[in-house]
């Protein structure tokens, strides 16, 4: 990371300040989701795929159609709007309705709704450490089992509500950490974490 700034520090002449700010400020956002994108607590597959959501590396519809591989891009899920990874996670009517069970679920009332904004959001709240480990297990499992269940419906023709993904993300989440439960975990924490 440094020597980028660096290089482009110095070796640009008309090196202005904005642009500096710029980088080091997306330099800096990439520090800021990648503790709950790799957190020690996910499971890490869900990892993996949360982090190619995240910068948009997913093969969506909308990707691939762009480069003529797909004939169309329309969302398997709503069949409305095109694929992109914005609408997947969530603007679509489908992953918006798992992610608002997933946040009545956890009592988290937080208005960000596209992925990055709440993993931001994860990063910066005021919480213990083992909530926002817990809460960055439960997103990128929901991320996961949307995308898997994407990707079932096309080969299926067939297509689970979204309750059936809520509840695959709560079961994977709960099995995973009651799996790599830390060593420390305070009596509030412990009593919030059992209600879930
Ligand atoms: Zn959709």
């Amino acid at each position: 990371m440094k020597p980028l700034v660096n290089t482009v520090m110095f070796t640009h002449r008309k090196y202005k300040i904005a642009k500096g700010y710029i980088l080091l400020n997306s330099v800096h956002d990439r520090v800021n989701w990648s503790k709950e994108v790799w957190g020690r607590l996910n499971t890490p597959k869900h990892s993996f795929m949360l982090w190619l959501a995240i910068q948009d590396r997913l093969k969506t519809k909308a990707r691939l159609h762009s480069f003529n591989i797909l004939p169309e891009a329309k969302c398997q899920f709503c069949k409305v709007a095109d694929e992109t990874i914005t609408h997947l996670f969530f603007d679509c009517p489908y992953s918006s309705d798992c992610l608002q069970q997933v946040k009545n679920w956890v009592c988290w009332s937080i208005t960000a709704s596209q992925l990055p904004g709440i993993v931001r959001v994860i990063g910066r709240m005021k919480a213990t450490r083992f909530r926002k480990m817990v809460l960055s297990v439960i997103m990128a499992a929901l991320v996961y089992h949307l995308w898997r269940v994407r990707n079932e419906s096309i080969w299926l023709s067939s297509l689970d509500n979204p309750t059936s993904i809520v509840q695959k993300t709560k079961a994977a989440s709960k099995i995973r950490i009651q799996s790599v439960w830390p060593k420390k975990v305070s009596a509030k924490d412990l009593e919030w974490y059992t209600v879930l």
